[in-house]
């Protein structure tokens, strides 16, 4: 990296050296869902290729293929819900002008990691997401289930 990252590109308010990077250096693996999502959006930010592509499931489709992250604009992050293996969160991301931000409810697995003595990790599975402009103006009243009817309402629109 060029410049040193001072606060940490999830938006969580702390330093990154607090934060996500102890992660994205493999010093320990992401303790909780949560703290994976986050350090996943941070690593999107910075275009950490390598680490979002060692925090999918082994069995995903883009494990070893992914395209490098596309350089969006990363504005904010917000997790509006976190429990068992699920994360629900919304991003705020630009592309020059336009708006990409969406909400994804995230489903991850806990699989063996590849660094020796590690045990189990928290790894990337699967999520539905929809676009911003699909969802209520007030997104913090948003909540897994009303995620779920919003997503199926689109689904059945489509
Ligand atoms: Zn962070």
């Amino acid at each position: 990296m060029a410049t040193p990252v001072r606060d940490c590109p999830c938006h969580s308010g702390l330093r990154y050296r607090d934060c996500c990077r102890p992660y994205h250096e493999g010093e320990r693996p992401a303790p909780t869902p949560e703290a994976l999502m986050r350090s996943r959006y941070a690593a999107f930010a910075l275009g950490l290729d390598a680490y979002l592509d060692r925090t999918l499931v082994r069995d995903h489709p883009h494990r070893n293929t992914a395209p490098p992250p596309a350089r969006f604009r990363y504005m904010g992050l917000r997790i509006l819900h976190a429990e068992g293996n699920e994360v629900l969160f919304l991003a705020r991301i630009f592309d020059k002008g336009s708006d990409r931000s969406f909400a994804e409810l995230s489903q991850f697995v806990r699989e063996p990691s590849d660094v020796p003595g590690e045990g189990l990790v928290w790894r990337y599975a699967d999520g539905d997401l929809l676009e911003a402009r699909l969802l209520p103006p007030s997104i913090e009243s948003l909540t897994r289930d009303s995620f779920l009817a919003l997503l199926q309402r689109h689904a059945m629109a489509n």
